[in-house]
């Protein structure tokens, strides 16, 4: 079987330029990176704004296991088999990050024939976009310290600095630290720490900023920590949103590139699911709506997560409105939700299949909330056999849904016309009507209530005093019409990562609320949630090298 890196390297790439041509992007709008990656000039894209929108599909998963859902797979195959039927589509998706890539997960532009290209650049350094953000972080990060040295005008406390450095790699050496030893030459000692960059709100403004002006604003509004009496000190107040607004102004523009089969999308931004929203760029998105009849997205993590996000987070800030959401499952990860572990997933088990299926029957239901029609892509593994197909298949009809086998990472845009046909029949009938979960003018800690119960079939909420008052204290300041971001284990419905399956009944625990002014939301961590990721014992990185002939190996 060739691997994912070998059949990307067998594909012949068109020019970007033909590309974009044919996604109907001029050539004066096009800032070429090399022969097959392009930006999308800002101008254009700010140009393109008052044409007629095309229509928006969410993809998006049950409760992630170690088994591989496939989300971007399906993502990148239905873009290619909606194309493929004469469908103008653009396949909008998030940049990688380092971290997963040399850990434990490998790449993300997707899989088998169902990629983005080229993919040794898209999953290491790509445009640059993310070295932008790394900088623009830590210029903040420079300014508050350099503040602190020259006197501290604005009285900010050194204890009370929320502000981090980022890197875009996992190194859980640099989780906590103290910065400043040396004496009073060297600066102000205080405790700090890395986040991956990922994780840091600059990415998460980035990906939801609606242009320049709007970057910059938000950038002003990021509070980077508290004075002695509370009271917030901003990015404004020191003067760095004007810098940081330039450090990312060329990153800003949405990135170009080409699937295997010659899709033209996206790929822009890419913030955690976790601690930030999960979703790509608002710029690359409402680029490609204005572009294509119909653009494929996808969302971080399990739908309880990501997509809720998105329609919550996203969506609500860019006034997007999908009109169809694609819950991709296999029937390997909904036996692991089962029971089965991952080495005995081979075998046909009936019994585990229906233990794990609620899982995926609690996510679909759960995007029906959000007035969304949905159909349920099974992402199709050898070992999978027509009996565990036909129960999922009867499991989902049961609720009016239906569930289409796709073959697209074995077989390419072939492999998902079956889904391309079910969602182009969804969009046909006109049945989304799309709301998010909560009114903004809900209480914050209502709206951490709604997502809890409905979304994650909780009991309640367990809310601290501290973290109560916390949150009273920022809608007196006037954040109580913000998001709220929960940051939560991926693996379960609830905040404990071993409650596989669709639990009901538990409390989410609330340890800690903090506010991203800047993005607009509230961040809410619930259980043990981790912003600089560790390696895991064997990182992919042992296996990832340069072969004879200089090219790179290992990348999955
Ligand atoms: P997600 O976006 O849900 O995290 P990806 O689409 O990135 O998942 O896929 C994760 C991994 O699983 C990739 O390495 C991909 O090649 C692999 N994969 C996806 N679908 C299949 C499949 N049907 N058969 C075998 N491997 C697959
Ligand atoms: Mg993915």
């Amino acid at each position: 079987m060739a691997t994912d890196l070998e059949i990307a390297r067998a594909a012949t790439l068109r020019p970007i330029a033909e590309i974009a041509a044919r996604a109907g992007i001029p050539d004066s709008a096009l800032e070429p990176y090399g022969k097959h990656k392009a930006k999308v000039s800002l101008d254009f894209a700010a140009e393109q704004g008052t044409k007629p929108q095309g229509k928006l599909v969410l993809v998006t998963g049950i409760s992630p296991t170690a088994a591989g859902e496939g989300k971007t797979t399906t993502t990148i195959g239905l873009g290619d088999a909606l194309n493929a039927r004469g469908t103008r589509t653009m396949i909008c998706l998030r940049e990688p990050s380092l971290g997963p890539c040399f850990g434990v997960k490998g790449g993300a532009a997707g899989g088998g024939r169902a990629q983005v290209a080229p993919m040794e650049d898209i999953n290491l350094h790509f445009t640059g976009d993310f070295h932008a953000i790394t900088s623009a972080n830590n210029l903040l990060a420079a300014l508050v310290d350099n503040h602190l040295y020259w006197g501290n005008e604005l009285g900010l406390d050194p204890r009370r600095v929320t502000w981090r450095r980022a890197m875009d790699m996992n190194d859980r050496n640099l989780r906590n630290m103290v910065v400043g030893l040396g004496g009073p030459a060297q600066g102000v000692p205080r405790e700090d720490g890395f986040d991956i960059t990922v994780a840091s709100e600059v990415m998460a403004i980035f990906c939801l900023a609606s242009g320049l002006d709007d970057l910059q604003d938000r950038l002003g509004r990021v509070i980077v920590g508290q004075r002695r009496d509370g009271t917030a000190v901003t990015a404004r107040d020191l003067k760095a949103d004007g810098a940081m607004a330039v450090l990312l102004r060329d990153a800003l523009a949405p990135n170009l590139v080409q699937t295997l089969e010659g899709s033209p999308a996206l790929v822009h931004g890419g913030p955690f699911a976790n601690i930030a929203h999960g979703c790509n760029s608002v710029m690359a998105t409402r680029l490609g709506l204005s572009l294509a009849e119909v653009v494929v997205t996808e969302a971080g993590f399990g739908a309880d997560l990501g997509a809720e996000k998105f329609c919550d987070i996203k969506c609500r800030a860019a006034g997007l409105a999908p009109s169809a959401c694609v819950v991709v499952a296999t029937v390997r990860a909904l036996k692991m939700h089962g029971g089965v572990a991952k080495a005995d997933l081979g075998r046909e088990d009936l019994t585990a299949l229906r233990a794990g299926l609620p899982n995926l029957l609690c996510h679909v239901e759960n995007m029906g909330k959000f007035g969304l029609p949905v159909v349920v892509a099974l992402n199709s593994f050898t070992s999978d056999t027509a009996a565990e197909i036909a129960l999922v298949r009867d499991a989902l009809s049961a609720l009016g849904t239906e569930a289409v086998p796709c073959t697209h990472w074995a077989d390419g845009a072939a492999g998902a016309s079956a889904l391309a046909e079910a969602v182009g029949r969804l969009l046909g009938e006109g049945q989304a009507r799309f709301r998010p979960l909560y009114p903004a003018e809900m209480p914050l800690a209502d709206k951490l209530r709604a997502i809890a119960r409905e979304i994650y079939r909780a009991a309640d909420v367990s809310l601290p005093a501290p973290v109560a008052a916390r949150l009273d204290r920022f809608e007196k300041a006037g954040f109580g019409g913000s998001g709220v971001c929960v940051a939560k284990t991926q693996y379960s419905f609830s905040a404990d990562p071993s409650l596989l399956g669709a639990p009901e009944g538990h409390t989410l625990p609330v340890r800690e609320v903090r506010l991203s002014a800047g993005a607009g939301f509230v961040v809410a961590i619930c259980g043990e949630v981790m912003t600089m990721p560790g390696l895991p014992r064997r990182p992919a990185a042992e296996a990832i090298r340069l072969d004879a002939e200089g090219r790179i190996d290992g990348l999955f």
